[in-house]
C-alpha cells in the first residue's frame, strides 16, 4: 500500500532513512515540516478562538435585556425591567413582581423569582404557560381575571387570586386595581371582548403605575388620574395605532410612558412617531423608548 499524502509520504521516506540509517539531511527536512506546520495549526487554532469569543461577545450583546430604570417611592426604590413584548419586572420593597410572563424562561434569567404574577389576558402572548413552567413559581401568587384563571394549568390554579375589572386587592402591601382592557366598537367577536381582560393599576409606595395590557383607545383609559408611570400598547390590528395611543396618552397626561406591546401583524410600531406625537401634544411627558424585542 502506497502512502498518500504528504505528511504521510515524510513520514515514510523518514522511516525507510531510519531504516537504513542514511539520508540525514531528509530526517532534518521532516522535522522542520512538521514543526511549521504545528506552528501554523496553532496560529489558526488562536485565531479561531479568537473569532468565537468575538461573536459570543457581539451575540451576548444583542441578547442583553434593556438596563431598568429606577424610581424613588415613599418606600425606597422602584426598579421597572422591560422584558420582552407585553411583559416587564418590577422590584419594589424587596417584592418581585412579573407582568405577562412571556418570551421564553431564559428572558428571565438572573431575575429575582416572582412573588407577584399578574396576567391581563388569556391570549399567548400574556398567558405563556410554556414560560410560567420554566420559571420559578413556587413564592408565586398569581392575581388574574376569571378567564385566564380558567385557562391556567391545575399546578398554578391553586395560587392563583381572580381580579374582575373594576375590583381592588391589597397583596403583599401593594394596592392593586383591574380596571377594563378591549377593543372597540364593543362586540362580541372582538378580539378583546370587554369584562374579560385586565388592565392594572397598581401602588407601590405612592408611586402609581399603569399596566394598560391590549387595549383600544377607552374611556377608562383617558380618564386615569395621577399615573406616575403608563405601558401603553399600540399594534394594529390588536390593539391601537400610534395616533390612538398618543391622543389617548395626552389626555391622561401620564409623567412617564412607555411604549410596549408594538409588534403587529406588520412589524413594529414607529414608537419615535409616537414620541414626536406625545411631545408636540404635551413637552412634560417623558417617553421613554426601550427596546421590548431582544431575543433571548
Ligand atoms: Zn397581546
Amino acid at each position: 500500500m502506497q502512502p498518500v499524502g504528504y505528511l504521510e509520504r515524510q513520514a515514510f521516506q523518514l522511516c525507510r532513512s531510519f531504516f537504513y540509517k542514511e539520508k540525514f539531511d531528509e530526517v532534518l527536512t521532516f522535522g522542520v515540516h512538521f514543526y511549521f506546520l504545528k506552528f501554523q495549526i496553532n496560529n489558526f487554532m488562536k485565531r479561531f478562538s479568537t473569532l468565537c469569543f468575538v461573536c459570543v461577545a457581539v451575540f451576548s450583546a444583542f441578547a442583553q435585556r434593556p438596563a431598568a430604570d429606577e424610581l424613588k417611592t415613599s418606600k425606597g426604590s422602584l426598579m421597572i425591567q422591560p422584558v420582552f413584548h407585553a411583559s416587564l419586572v418590577l422590584t419594589w420593597d424587596n417584592k418581585t413582581i412579573y407582568i405577562d410572563t412571556y418570551g421564553g424562561a431564559k428572558a428571565y434569567k438572573g431575575l429575582a423569582a416572582p412573588d407577584l404574577i399578574l396576567i391581563t389576558d388569556i391570549h399567548p402572548d400574556h398567558l405563556d404557560t410554556m414560560t410560567l413552567n420554566g420559571i420559578e413559581t413556587s413564592k408565586a401568587k398569581f392575581i388574574v381575571p376569571q378567564a385566564a384563571a380558567d385557562m391556567l394549568p391545575a399546578k398554578l390554579k391553586d395560587k392563583a387570586l381572580v381580579l374582575n375589572n373594576g375590583k381592588n386587592i391589597s397583596e403583599q402591601g401593594i394596592s392593586i386595581s383591574a380596571i377594563p382592557m378591549y377593543n372597540l366598537p364593543k362586540s362580541k367577536d372582538s378580539k378583546h371582548t370587554k369584562g374579560r381582560g385586565n388592565g392594572y393599576v397598581l401602588n407601590l409606595g405612592g408611586k402609581i403605575v399603569y399596566i394598560s395590557g391590549d387595549t383600544e383607545d377607552i374611556p377608562e383609559m383617558r380618564s386615569l388620574k395621577n399615573i406616575d408611570v403608563a405601558f401603553v400598547c399600540m399594534n394594529r390590528p390588536y390593539t391601537m395605532d400610534i395616533n390612538q395611543a398618543s391622543s389617548a396618552v395626552i389626555e391622561f397626561k401620564p409623567a412617564i410612558v412607555y411604549p410596549y406591546h408594538y409588534r403587529g401583524k406588520d412589524g413594529l410600531s414607529d414608537t419615535e412617531a409616537f414620541k414626536k406625537l406625545v411631545n408636540v401634544g404635551n413637552k412634560a411627558i417623558d417617553v421613554r423608548l426601550r427596546n421590548w424585542y431582544t431575543e433571548y
